[in-house]
């Protein structure tokens, strides 16, 4: 009989996505899961990996990331600088799909131009551009879409070998299939899995390629993107004395964002928009096949309404913790689309009905909302924007908590992590 220990911690990092998992084996040793890295500031996200990687000595073995934009991955260059990553899983690293997180990390993190982009988003720039153009992408996975009739099945084993160096590599391969399943093992016996599901449609990604081609110098001579003229273009400076008042200090700023806003209008209602491939991942136990038990605990200080009903919303967070361990984390999936959340479920299968903790996609904004995601289950979330505004919706937060008997915890603004901790015996 092996035990297993799980604890699954929700950071509070403003706006952004930072959750990890860390299992300890029967034997001491770990295996730590990590899903997005990024945080509303530098100092904010740097202290909860911190946190997160007790100082950068616990290696992360596997993390996803849901897409690129830099809310979500913006501590991932601390990350990287400081501990140990072993393999990193995430959706294709297409060309226009990097240029456009490029283009809209750059938009933001400039203000709109009027503004020099802080030295780490120069960093997290020249990180996707060196992944996008290399041959060899020695610790990535990326996710494809996947073949009719498809069986694949990948598996870790965190056990036996005492956790050596570089034993997640050599068992995940360089490509993986949409809705296939990653198996964690203990003594070869399965206890849990991850299921990344990508969407191919990167359209809208082409489609601004084209676009911004049509209208600025960014390809070389065989006609194909040049990462140093995209560079160029983007950086490319107004001189201060011929700058007018208010003007933006980035010369085609104002011709790049325009392009950028038709191409992915600010409300997507009904249509993809610019997080058409953030990649959501399931975590699960596999409970029929290898659970005697899952036992579950909470810790966490402070909830949205724990002052004003105390007892009464701790003994709800305490029903719906049992049914927490099987998680559904989303980035900023666009579920408003009735297509995007058919083919989730379809590939969920059962496992749709037993989440009971999920991360509301794109942090409760109303343009990613779809009732039908809702049902009975707790959910996570940031409520306030980059700038430190109020962002999500309240009729859309309503509409989550009393028509779906959901319990909405603004989880990621307060001061402590949420840790759910969950104890497993294998039989
Ligand atoms: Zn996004
Ligand atoms: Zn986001």
């Amino acid at each position: 009989m092996a035990h297993i220990r799980l604890e699954r911690t929700i950071w509070p990092v403003g706006h952004g996505a930072f959750y990890t998992e860390q299992f300890r084996g029967g034997h001491g040793n770990t295996f730590t899961v990590a899903y997005d890295c990024g945080g509303k500031d530098k100092a904010t996200i740097e202290g909860q990996i911190g946190a997160a990687t007790n100082g950068g000595s616990t290696p992360i073995d596997l993390l996803f990331i849901s897409h690129f934009h830099s809310d979500h991955i913006n501590g991932l260059p601390t990350l990287l600088a400081n501990s140990l990553v072993k393999r990193i899983v995430l959706p294709q690293l297409a060309e226009e799909v990097v240029l456009e997180a490029i283009v809209y990390n750059f938009i933001k993190a400039s203000h709109g131009g009027h503004q020099t982009p802080s030295a780490d988003v120069i960093q997290l720039q020249e990180q996707l551009i060196s992944w996008v153009q290399s041959d060899n992408k020695e610790n990535i996975t990326e996710v494809v879409e996947s073949a009719e009739g498809d069986v694949e099945i990948n598996h870790i084993e965190i056990g036996e070998r005492n956790g050596e160096a570089g034993q997640v590599n050599s068992v995940l391969p360089k490509e993986i299939r949409s809705g296939k399943e990653i198996q964690i093992t203990e003594l070869r016996k399965v206890f849990w899995h991850y299921i990344p599901i990508c969407y191919k449609d990167k359209q809208k990604c082409e489609d601004l390629l084209v676009a911004l081609q049509k209208k600025y110098d960014i390809t070389n001579d065989q006609e194909k993107l040049d990462w140093k003229k995209v560079k160029n273009v983007l950086l490319e400076e107004i001189p201060e004395e011929e700058r007018k008042p208010r003007e933006a200090k980035y010369k085609n700023i104002k011709g790049i964002k325009d392009i950028y806003d038709t191409n992915f209008p600010a409300k997507g209602k009904g249509e993809q928009s610019h997080n058409c491939y953030s990649m959501p991942v399931y975590s699960g136990p596999t409970v029929d096949e290898a659970l005697d038990h899952i036992h579950s605990s909470y810790r966490y200080n402070e909830c949205l309404f724990a002052r004003v009903v105390d007892v009464l919303y701790r003994r709800y967070f305490d029903i719906l913790a049992q049914h927490s361990a099987h998680c559904l984390y989303t980035g900023d999936f666009e579920a408003n689309i009735q297509s995007n959340l058919d083919k989730l479920k379809q590939i969920l299968g059962t496992l749709w009905a037993k989440v009971g903790l999920l991360q509301i996609p794109h942090h409760i904004s109303d343009s990613n909302y779809n009732p039908d995601l809702y049902d009975h289950r707790m959910l996570s979330f940031g409520n306030v924007d980059d700038k430190g505004d109020e962002s999500f919706s309240f009729s859309i937060y309503r509409k989550i908590s009393y028509s779906h008997h959901c319990l909405a915890v603004a989880i990621t603004e307060k001061d402590e992590p949420l840790e759910f901790g969950y104890y497993i015996v294998l039989i």
